[in-house]
């Protein structure tokens, strides 16, 4: 018997895995307990940003750990503070709450834009603006706030005060925000929702509505964030800033972590005994972030991914010539979303799944969309290798249409 198949004797059986059970990883290869080799084009779901077991992230890591694993948050740890001094030097917030993941980095965001609207403008301006299909994490208030009801609908009674606009509608969100709003959070590329980019003019609205109604913009960069899409931050690519930032998956390179980030003006949302975490900001997490920033945040490596993303684009579109498995390929850097042709409809697992059995692991966003999403420092040889046998379960599926 294999591991997987004792999964579900001891662990809750929540996640659907695939037969493959790597063991070790290499740069953007996963080695399973079979001895099967896999190539990675999923990076965990967008986290190993610099592949498996990267030399770098290690030594920081093993140099961290013969220094000072945990102390409590009444107690300033260098390497939290290092991370909180690179994240606003380089965004365009300016205070920084560090935790251990997405939906905690979303917690706190909430939390604090509900806060600054009570304190400054009273108890009726409450209002979270968020839209439907976006995805914000699985605690209570993260699965409200998303826009996709089957993961919050046996869970009711939920949070109130929450509502969810059309995505890229202006008119919706007009309709939306008003003086009540406290905050509208947005991914600028909805990814679980399946790959879809917000427009600029989109962004550009909730900007101007938030600022005509004195309302928080933020994002929610947890899978667009930290060189995803070839810029650090996926607001870079478009002409408006958030006041929020919500941060995890690639930052920690694979070890946990999350960051808020908040423009100074809005920082006593959360002030002293408000808000808190045991484990956020620890120094193991925080030295590896640390590196991690480091080697992401050089133009050779963001310019990289926009190459890398070309190479993924242009694969998909001549494979595509050949099949019509497709109806649309998008996505921004190495965020790539294949949506599948109504004939195929609901086979995107059965696709990804088939590409395990050919060496290459990838990723779904919906039942409609194939996903990809590998290491940003990926070789060309790698992805054309995962490619080449990502063709050939298409093949495979194909043969099983006729
Ligand atoms: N927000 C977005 C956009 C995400 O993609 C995710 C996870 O996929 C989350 C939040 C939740 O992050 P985590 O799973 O680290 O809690």
């Amino acid at each position: 018997m294999n591991s997987r198949q004792q999964y579900a004797d001891y662990c809750l059986d929540i996640y659907g895995q695939v037969e493959f059970v790597p063991v070790r990883g290499n740069g953007s290869r996963l080695y399973g307990e079979d001895g099967r080799e896999v190539i990675d084009l999923a990076a965990g779901i967008a986290v190993n940003a610099l592949g498996h077991a990267n030399p770098d992230l290690i030594q920081a890591l093993n140099y961290q750990a013969e220094q000072l694993w945990h102390v409590s948050n009444i107690m300033v740890n260098q390497p939290a503070l290092a991370l909180a001094k690179t994240l606003t030097d380089l965004s365009c917030c300016d205070r920084a709450f560090i935790c251990n993941s997405g939906t905690e980095a979303i917690e706190a965001g909430l939390k604090l834009a509900r806060r600054y609207a009570l304190k400054h403008f009273g108890a009726e301006k409450h209002k979270i603006v968020s839209f439907q299909n976006s995805f914000h994490g699985r605690t209570l208030f993260a699965v409200s706030v998303g826009g996709q009801a089957k993961y919050s609908q046996d869970f009711a009674p939920l949070p109130p005060g929450i509502v969810h606009g059309i995505f890229n509608d202006c008119a919706s969100a007009e309709q939306l925000i008003d003086q009540n709003t406290a905050v509208v959070i947005v991914e600028p590329i909805q990814a679980e929702g399946g790959v879809r980019p917000a427009s600029a003019e989109f962004l550009q609205k909730l900007r101007q509505l938030c600022d005509q109604h004195q309302a928080i913009l933020m994002f929610d960069e947890v899978q667009t964030g930290i060189g995803r899409t070839g810029k650090l931050f996926a607001y870079q690519n478009y002409a408006v800033e958030p006041d929020i930032i919500s941060l995890a998956k690639a930052l920690g390179g694979g070890f946990p972590i999350g960051a808020m980030l908040v423009k100074q003006r809005y920082q006593d949302g959360l002030e002293l005994g408000s808000h808190g975490t045991t484990f956020g900001g620890n120094p193991l997490a925080c030295a590896v972030a640390n590196k991690v920033l480091e080697i992401i945040n050089t133009q050779q490596l963001l310019e990289q991914v926009i190459e890398r993303s070309n190479q993924i684009k242009a694969y998909l579109t001549e494979l595509n010539y050949r099949y019509g498995l497709y109806q649309d390929i998008r996505g921004c850097g190495l965020l790539i979303g294949a949506q599948l042709a109504n004939l195929y409809t609901g086979q995107a697992k059965t696709i990804m799944q088939l590409g395990f059995d050919y060496g290459v692991a990838s990723l779904i966003a919906t039942p409609e969309v194939n996903r990809f999403t590998p290491a940003l420092n990926i070789s060309t040889n790698e992805l054309e290798l995962g490619l080449s046998r990502f063709t050939q379960a298409v093949e495979h599926f194909m043969a099983n249409q006729a």
